[in-house]
């Protein structure tokens, strides 16, 4: 059986990859989310194992420590991280594993894991980056600036992923990634038991 592929996909902070992941989730049953690890507290409704590994801080250094996570980062004052176990698993099983992940933590993952796909999702315009960003409503006035003056550095780091996607709606961004993965599991050097089966 063919191992599973990683899919990684991340982009600038208010780009939409949360919406993005989940309608391609929804729509592609063969595709596993990774549940990844956070010391955050839960949120009304989330459930640990579900949304998240919910783990104390000393047991999310205990794993860092022993090298159990694929890559991790600091995200707003908390702990995130991708266990190995986990992709390793379902990969194993010949499942793609997708990571929603933010930009650190995917470049991580590129350094330890070449073989996967990297994805970067762009919003359309700097200016409906805004709009989108302001939209939310969550945002003070002093993180909402942060998070604009970041946008054009944070987007330049795209440059070094594998694939560029605009986020311009959910749908089309979404019919973009399916392509991909189609595409990748057709390269020659995954399909080496396609040739096998045609030899008489
Ligand atoms: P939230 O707390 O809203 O669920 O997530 C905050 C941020 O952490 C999002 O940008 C999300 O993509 C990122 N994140 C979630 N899981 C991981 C992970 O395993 N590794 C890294 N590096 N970032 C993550």
């Amino acid at each position: 059986m063919a191992r599973g592929l990683l899919i990684t996909v991340s982009g600038a902070s208010g780009t939409g990859k949360g919406a993005v992941c989940g309608r391609l989730l929804e729509t592609t049953p063969e595709l596993t989310y990774s549940i990844s690890a956070t010391t955050r507290t839960p949120r009304g409704g989330e459930v640990d194992g579900r949304e998240y590994f919910f783990f104390d801080r000393e047991h999310f250094r205990e794993k860092i420590e022993r090298g159990e996570f694929l890559e991790y980062a600091d995200v707003f004052g908390n702990y995130y991280g991708t266990l190995r176990s986990y992709v390793d698993g379902q990969r194993d099983a010949g499942r793609d594993v997708l990571l929603e992940i933010d930009i650190q933590g995917a470049l991580q993952v590129k350094a330890a894991c070449p073989e996967g796909i990297f994805i970067f999702l762009l919003p359309p315009s700097l200016e409906e980056l805004k709009r989108r960003i302001i939209g939310r409503g969550t945002e003070s006035e002093e993180s909402l600036a942060r998070r604009l003056s970041a946008a054009p550095s944070e987007i330049d780091v795209g440059r070094r992923y594998d694939y560029a996607v605009v986020n311009d709606t959910i749908d089309r961004a979404v019919e973009r990634i399916k392509a991909i993965i189609v595409a990748e599991h057709c390269r020659v050097e995954r399909s080496a038991e396609l040739f096998d089966a045609l030899k008489i």
